[in-house]
């Protein structure tokens, strides 16, 4: 049987806005050591603006700006993805999905599509290493989208994130409360990813990974920590569920979170302040030492 105190932790964490999907979660949530986190919506907003423009020829740079943000948009107006979204609201127009057919997102990289006959694709390096296409080697700090117009790199739109206002004092509530590791794992590139986390004062940075890359990373970690010490994954679930269900603690923020993400979690984040992690880790040890 099920002792009361497992009742009271689910119930007192409920009242703070976490969902913990049954009482030998909480068990296993109170010998969390290390805590692992997605990066895009879970430690930032997620909410990124256009800082800037780069044309790949010598054409009219307003002509330019406004036909790349264009087709990103509209190739991006069916993706869940924070970016694009992001880029549809910098838009600002309303789309005419008519325009665009044989939409394809691929997970961890971009979008392609077929829009006025062209073939467009929007993402990341990868994406466009995939398409035979250089992308420029940009040494901004900005997460990059690259954009390729009927097979030819046409330029890219610069966009910028900001960390949570909570995400540093999260990771230093953690340290506090006896978890010894953080990790970061994340799709963006390696200087947006190391800059967020020493940022944060995150210690392990894993960059450019595509989906089933961070479950593989996260095996590895789970292999080093086998046995008493617990591994727990924080994800917005745009992409991450398979990660979400293979840590021993699966934690989902909520409002973002898809419902494949809240499926795979153990524990739900009504709100997505990461500052509840720690919290709902202290709870689950106070009723955990009520029980022992
Ligand atoms: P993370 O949350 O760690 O950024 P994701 O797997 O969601 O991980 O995304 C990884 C990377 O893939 C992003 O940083 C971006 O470069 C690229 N990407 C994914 N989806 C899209 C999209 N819809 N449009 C453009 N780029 C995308
Ligand atoms: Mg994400």
């Amino acid at each position: 049987s099920i002792p009361l105190s497992f009742f009271a932790g689910i119930g007192g964490s409920s009242r703070e806005g976490i969902l913990v999907k049954g009482a030998n979660i909480l068990e296993t949530l109170s010998k969390v050591k290390t805590v692992v986190f997605d990066k895009t919506g879970t430690l930032t907003e997620g909410v990124f603006e256009v800082n800037a423009y780069h044309g790949n020829h010598d054409e009219d740079i307003e002509h330019r700006k406004s036909q790349l943000l264009e087709y990103a948009a509209i190739v991006e107006s069916s993706s869940s993805h924070p970016i694009g979204k992001s880029l549809q609201r910098a838009y600002g127009h309303e789309i005419d999905r008519s325009r665009m057919s044989n939409v394809k997102e691929i997970s961890g990289q971009g979008v392609t599509a077929e829009i006025d006959g062209k073939t467009i694709a929007a993402g990341n390096e990868k994406l466009m290493r995939s398409l035979g296409l250089t992308p420029c080697h940009c040494k901004t700090a900005g997460t990059i989208v690259h954009i390729a117009i009927d097979g030819e790199y046409a330029g890219h739109i610069v966009l910028g994130d900001v960390v949570k206002p909570t995400s540093e004092k999260a990771i230093a509530d953690l340290n506090k409360s006896g978890v010894t590791q953080t990790v970061m794992l994340t799709g963006d590139s390696k200087m947006v990813a190391e800059q967020t986390a020493k940022q944060l004062g995150i210690d392990k940075v894993y960059s450019e990974l595509l989906p089933s890359d961070k479950v593989a990373q996260l095996e590895k970690i789970l292999k080093k920590e086998k046995g008493e010490a617990k591994v727990a994954f924080v994800g917005d679930g745009i992409n991450d569920a398979p990660v979400l269900s293979r840590a021993d603690i699966g934690i989902a923020m909520g409002a973002m979170g898809s419902d494949a993400a809240i499926e795979a979690a153990d524990v739900v984040l009504m709100d997505d302040d990461p500052l509840k992690i720690g919290k709902a880790i202290r709870i689950s040890r106070k009723c955990l030492k009520i029980v022992w």
